[in-house]
């Protein structure tokens, strides 16, 4: 028996009877980690051995095993951690065969110790006899360490030195406890930690990241304590106890004792629980709920290197570290429930490198390049589409750097070599220029531009395993359309290799273009310009609020300079919050949506029209809703009722439509995907619709919605163009 790159090759001998019942027992009996696809079985002569044995991990061949994500430290590894008479009573970094660390310390492949960052920390003897223990939990654990022989913790002050402390975590937790900002060394990179109950730590910590209204995610002891501040129902609990332990957006409880600058303006809080021995000694020692957050600057990926830990040092007042090196940085993972089924807004820790399995095969390895913001790349060879963890935004050298090494790693983890390369179209997009330049250098790849929304419906079909054709339903922020204008309110007819682009949200300019999505107010601005012109009602508070600047982003949208006509959903979001002034600047992308939606009055039945002109290409009138909702204000509705009818106009609008599509096409499946579907009320009431009208609806599970499910959506359209060999 051994491993290699392929997977585990089993050689036994015997009675048939038994061999079969080995076979069978493979599955059935396998071990909490392991994933087995397939098993296959080929008769060799007997060899007359009679002893069990493990073989060396072999290198070469096609490798084609699967490198595990990270796993939350199992319940035996915890009982030991609790337990004072064993060996690794207290030791923060105890893991077994069934948790632990394993993408985020994998340099290379084969899965061995030397090829993680375990490789600097030689098995002491006892930790040898357990590894080589067929018996034991923790033989053939890679990443096995102890007190006397694995990585150890060190407090360390801002000037670099050791603070004199008996025990570094408790001490840690005596900090946190105390209001300072602890940074943390954890498993994918360096967290910030708060009192999540202290609003002046926590208004601290916002102002030392220059990080202003983004909410914190909190990491709570465990379930009973995430129930004191938020509503838990079975699937979160489930979320929130899983392997993977993400942070599972719950809705807020009335009265909780949470710190308001925890999430400014949210009634969901993100909450996680602790996922390494180190967080669970953390969570138990600081004994509160606390902010554990990225540690990073405002825009930049989360630190991961200890040499930059030092960025931290303006905002952190102590740093708990280890000495055990992170080779990939990986960022928590973001889901929630939407109906008792998970739909995953952030893919990274605990799920990357976790393939997506597809029932087709891709003809050629493929790379997809993803897009621009909550960028992923993806590889996709043989059955699998093994979709990257979150890089973040590809806006500066770090992520952009994390996306070309991790380009790299990934090949080397799953032994591919791109043939494929899918792109967005848009020409400014730093993975746009990657793909034509892997093109220049390394020659004889098929480059294929996959439309911004294409790739959201061809992700949302790849993500239920289906090829289409649907009507697809793509709203988002924005992306390059074909036709010279930004879309991002689009009705496709799609299927995974080509798409037609049936109906729309009306177009209108955006006043600056990147101004106009920092600054919702201008979206407001160019539609009361494109519909009363001059004329703006005068009970609008939005034109008295921005009256200096008013006349001249009308000006600029007129003129069109620097202000692309667009179709944008998301945009469309902006305008209506900055009307109710709920939101018209923007800390955070997606923060006037996020708030609009949050307002809305869920007692409110009625809807604002959205009739659908029928033509060639069907004509969502958004401008009719805009209307309605000047009209309204001007009535003295509350903001969260014109919110709530907003919401209801704009799903009815989209029903409407589909059931357009289906007069003309049959086609009786939609497929929702785009950022804007992160809006729950938005998305309940299209679903609803939807299938009050008798539609079957696709949404998203396994890869977000947003434009982190891009580039699985590129790879599922390359390979199918691939296979009507159409590159
Ligand atoms: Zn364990
Ligand atoms: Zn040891
Ligand atoms: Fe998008």
């Amino acid at each position: 028996m051994g491993n290699d790159a392929q997977g585990v090759v089993i050689e036994a001998e015997g009675d048939p009877e038994a061999l079969a019942k080995l076979v069978d027992s493979l599955g059935a009996e396998a071990p909490p980690l392991a994933v087995v696809e397939r098993v296959s079985v080929r008769e060799l002569d007997p060899q007359g051995e009679g002893t069990f044995q493990i073989a060396q991990s072999r290198d070469g061949g096609g490798r084609t095993a699967l490198v595990s994500p990270d796993v939350a430290t199992c319940d035996d590894c915890l009982a030991e951690i609790a337990d004072p008479a064993a060996r690794r009573y207290r030791y923060p970094f105890t893991n077994c065969t069934n948790c632990g660390p394993r993408f985020t310390i994998t340099t290379t492949v084969p899965y061995d110790r030397p090829n993680t960052t375990m490789a600097g920390f030689p098995m002491c003897p006892d930790c040898a006899a357990e590894y080589e223990d067929p018996a034991d939990r923790r033989f053939h654990a890679q990443p096995i360490c102890c007190p006397a022989c694995g990585p150890h913790l060190a407090l360390i002050d801002r000037d670099g030195t050791p603070c004199p402390a008996d025990d570094p975590l408790t001490e840690a937790a005596e900090r946190v406890r105390a209001g300072d900002v602890v940074a943390i060394k954890g498993l994918g990179g360096y967290h910030l930690a708060v009192l999540a109950g202290d609003e002046a730590a926590v208004a601290g910590l916002r102002r030392r990241k220059h990080r202003d209204d983004k909410p914190f995610a909190v990491m709570v002891a465990d379930v009973a304590a995430a129930r004191g501040w938020c509503e838990v129902g079975a699937e979160e609990q489930a979320l929130l106890e899983s392997a993977s332990r993400p942070v599972v957006l719950l809705e807020r409880r009335d009265g909780a004792a949470i710190a308001p600058s925890v999430a400014p303006g949210n009634r969901r809080l993100g909450v996680m629980l602790p996922y390494t021995g180190l967080h669970h000694l953390l969570a138990a020692a600081i004994g509160a709920p606390f902010v554990l957050t990225s540690g990073n600057l405002s825009d930049e990926p989360i630190v991961h290197e200890d040499d930059d830990a030092c960025r931290l040092v303006e905002i952190a007042d102590v740093f708990l570290m280890h000495d055990r090196p992170i080779h990939s940085r990986v960022d928590d993972s973001v889901t929630r429930v939407f109906r008792g089924r998970e739909i995953v807004l952030r893919r990274s820790r605990g799920y990357a490198p976790r393939p997506v399995a597809l029932p087709w095969d891709f003809p050629r390895p493929v790379l997809a390049c993803g897009a621009e913001l909550k960028h992923t790349f993806c590889l996709g060879k043989g059955h699998h589409a093994f979709v990257s963890h979150h890089i973040g935004d590809l806006e500066n050298y770090e992520t952009w750097q994390s996306f070309t090494t991790g380009v790299e790693h990934f090949g080397r983890l799953f032994d591919i070599r791109p043939e494929v390369v899918a792109h967005d179209l848009h020409p400014e997009y730093l993975s746009t220029k990657y793909a034509l330049d892997l093109e220049e250098t390394a020659g004889h790849l098929a480059l294929t531009g996959v439309q911004h929304h294409h790739a959201h419906v061809a992700s949302c079909l790849a993500d239920n395993g289906e090829t289409g054709p649907v009507i697809g339903v793509a709203f988002d922020g924005l992306g390059w359309g074909t036709d010279g204008t930004v879309w991002g309110g689009e009705i496709l007819v799609a299927d995974l290799a080509g798409f037609e682009r049936v109906g729309h949200l009306d177009t209108v300019p955006m006043p600056g273009g990147a101004a106009a999505i920092r600054e919702p107010w201008r979206m407001a601005a160019a539609w009361l310009d494109a519909i009363y012109g001059p004329d703006v009602p005068e009970h609008l508070a939005l034109a008295r609020r921005h009256e200096e600047r008013w006349r001249g982003v009308c000006q600029v949208a007129r003129s069109g300079v620097a202000s692309p006509a667009t179709s944008s959903a998301g945009r469309l979001f902006d305008a209506v919050s900055a009307l109710c002034g709920i939101r018209d600047v923007i800390r955070y992308e997606g923060q006037a949506a996020v708030e609009l939606e949050q307002q809305a009055d869920p007692g409110e039945t009625g809807a604002y029209p959205l009739p659908v002109d029928a033509g060639s290409v069907l004509r969502l009138g958004t401008g009719d809703l805009i209307r309605a909702v000047v009209e309204d204000l001007g009535q003295g509705a509350p903001a969260g009722v014109v919110a709530a009818r907003f919401h209801r106009g704009l799903a009815a609008g989209v029903v409407r439509a589909c059931r357009a599509v289906r007069a003309e096409r049959g086609l009786t499946t939609v497929a929702c995907s785009g950022g804007v579907f992160q809006n729950a009320l938005l998305l309940g009431l299209v679903v609803d619709g939807l299938e009050a009208e008798g539609f079957r609806v696709l949404l998203h599970s396994r890869v977000p919605p947003n434009d982190g499910g891009i580039s699985l959506g590129q790879a599922a359209c390359a390979g199918a163009r691939d296979r009507q060999a159409q590159l």
